[in-house]
């Protein structure tokens, strides 16, 4: 046989969601990471502006965290999770409930926000279903909206690039228009003043489709994979109100705002605005290990507990749902943000952290500065047919100097882990200035 021996060959590895070949001939290693902080292999200390991908919201290395997997490996590794049960998922489903917005008394267990993107879409429908509604199967989502990149979550999202070249989609699906509005908005210091009548979209779809087709609506309460869209004031709540209206079910998409990310547990409470179904994922593990979590009210859970006992109430689930590892992380991670306050820390940093960001308007091809609660975004000024190249070309530069900053088209987006402190604030920020405005 013909074995190459290839332990350092790049080629095995097909990247997600990156430039394989740009990162192949020169490549960005991460090798460790403490806290704020990556460690490259080079031996350079990188500081995380970005949470891993919005996820590890306690930072890096947490011993609480790092603990309850090792102790849970040696323990009970994995479980069928199905028919069967664990002490570990009870425990954590009861604890994380606690935390999830008033109502909100059941979860169900995925392993990625994409998964609980489909499964929330997939709930929906049924729960009209079982309730006598099976008209109502058709679902909503928004343009630039990200619900991750399973077949449901493409559809309902409003991303050309995830759309496009994956056929035909699922169909029943229609969106609402976007509240990107830089000509009324730009530069707002937390929610847009302009916008929220743009939520009466939703109207001109039941028009159109009639409220007995339509099963639910899904929004991120703030968009963050497309560059961090934060709601009109009042937005939110409109679309709430026509939801009932029409009894169409609302899902919030919380996969980022989840778990402190505003400086409240989950954006539901930052809004004061409910929905029917919150999707999470990242945060609920602190992004350790992969996890996700679909909260439900009650009205949605116990729709499905009728009929005999001995059936399946909803054929959906994982091999890995509330696998014993990935609750075990769990819980060491709400331990961690409970200690360290985590959840609300946001609120207390959030106007230092809006003043800071504040200060790059004015730099060179920066046309938006927008934050809240611990996530910000600069859009920078295209250059005409390339809307990606300025930001990237700063995410590189940025990545020398020592910041690991995330990019979107021409749009930088920051959401640290919640332990920063204000001097490693002002180091992001310093040193994002000196990109800026030495690097396009
Ligand atoms: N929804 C939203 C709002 C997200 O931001 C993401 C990931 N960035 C997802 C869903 C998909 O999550 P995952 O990558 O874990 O599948």
């Amino acid at each position: 046989m013909n074995y190459q021996h290839r332990t350092n060959d790049l080629e095995a590895f097909w990247m997600p969601f990156s430039a394989n070949r740009q990162f192949k001939k020169t490549p960005r290693m991460l090798v460790s990471a403490d806290r704020m902080h990556y460690r490259t292999d080079d031996g350079r200390s990188v500081l995380d502006g970005t949470a891993g991908l919005w996820c590890c919201n306690a930072g890096h290395n947490r011993p609480k965290i790092v603990e309850a997997i090792r102790a849970q490996a040696g323990e009970l590794d994995y479980a069928p999770a199905f028919q069967m049960g664990h002490p570990k998922v009870f425990e954590f489903a009861s604890k994380v409930v606690n935390i999830a917005p008033e109502g909100f008394d059941h979860v169900f267990f995925t392993n990625s926000g994409s998964e609980s993107v489909e499964t929330a879409l997939k709930m929906a429908i049924a729960y009209h279903r079982v309730k006598g509604n099976g008209s109502k199967f058709r679902l909503i989502g928004r343009e630039r909206g990200y619900h991750g990149v399973n077949f449901g979550g493409i559809s309902v999202g409003g991303i050309v690039s995830n759309r496009k070249m994956f056929g035909t989609l699922l169909t029943g699906v229609d969106h609402i228009r976007h509240t990107h509005d830089l000509a009324r908005n730009a530069f707002t210091r937390g929610e847009p003043e302009h916008g929220a009548d743009l939520a009466d979209d939703l109207e001109r779809l039941v028009t159109l489709h009639d409220a007995s087709t339509i099963a639910a609506v899904i929004v991120e309460p703030v968009a963050g994979s497309t560059g961090v869209l934060i709601p009109p004031k009042g937005y939110l709540q409109r679309l709430r109100a026509i939801c009932d209206k029409h009894d169409i079910l609302l899902i919030f998409d919380e996969v980022i705002t989840g778990f402190g990310r505003l400086g409240t547990p989950f954006a539901t409470d930052y809004f004061g605005v409910s929905p029917d179904i919150i999707v999470t994922a990242k945060g609920i593990t602190n992004g350790v290990i992969p996890m996700g979590g679909v909260f439900v009210k009650s009205k949605i859970h116990d729709a499905f507990m009728t009929g005999p006992e001995h059936l399946i109430e909803f054929f959906h689930g994982y091999t890995y749902s509330g696998n014993p590892i990935a609750c075990a992380a769990g819980l060491g991670t709400l331990e961690t943000y409970k200690e360290d306050g985590l959840l609300t820390r946001g609120a207390e940093l959030a106007p230092y952290w809006e003043d800071a960001l504040q200060s790059l308007k004015g730099l060179p091809h920066v046309i938006d500065v927008r934050n809240i609660g611990l996530i910000g975004a600069i859009e920078l000024e295209s250059i005409p047919g390339e809307p990606t190249k300025r930001a990237f070309s700063c995410f590189l530069d940025a990545f020398e100097r020592g910041i690991l900053i995330r990019t979107t088209g021409d749009i930088i987006a920051l959401s640290p882990p919640l332990i920063i402190s204000k001097a490693e604030i002002d180091q992001l920020i310093g040193t994002l200035a000196q990109v800026l405005k030495d690097s396009i």
